[in-house]
């Protein structure tokens, strides 16, 4: 991804009027971005425009492969077994470019702890 492209990706979901969450001013840690599995296609639009880079996109976890319904199994494969994972959550903002930029509607912004 050339980063003029990511920017672009940032800029139109920013535009966005469906963007949820606080527009980038939650403290760290009220909210944490959700990913479903069973949506997720790899597609990298997530780890493109979050500024807080919560994001990365790699092989699904074995076990956790292991335990998805058969047709979720099947999707993942044909996407290479690609999917987004959010090890720096705890860096989430609440901007919501990740949920409006997303193209398989995939992720969801969760309150932590409401
Ligand atoms: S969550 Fe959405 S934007 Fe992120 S990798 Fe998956 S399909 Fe792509
Ligand atoms: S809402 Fe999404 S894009 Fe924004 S900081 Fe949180 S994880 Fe990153």
């Amino acid at each position: 991804m050339k980063r003029s492209d990511a920017a672009e990706k940032a800029k139109r979901a920013a535009a966005h009027l469906g963007r949820p969450g606080e527009l980038c001013k939650a403290e760290p840690g009220a909210y944490r971005p959700v990913v479903n599995r069973a949506r997720c296609e790899g597609k990298r639009d997530c780890v493109d425009v979050c500024p807080y880079d919560v994001f990365e996109v790699r092989k699904i976890d074995a076990a956790e492969y292991d335990a998805l319904p058969f047709l979720v199994r099947l999707k993942l494969f044909a996407h290479g077994k690609q999917t987004a994972y959010t090890p720096h959550q705890d860096a989430c903002r609440a901007c919501g470019l990740c949920v409006v930029a997303c193209p398989e509607r995939a992720i969801t912004l969760e309150t932590i702890g409401a």
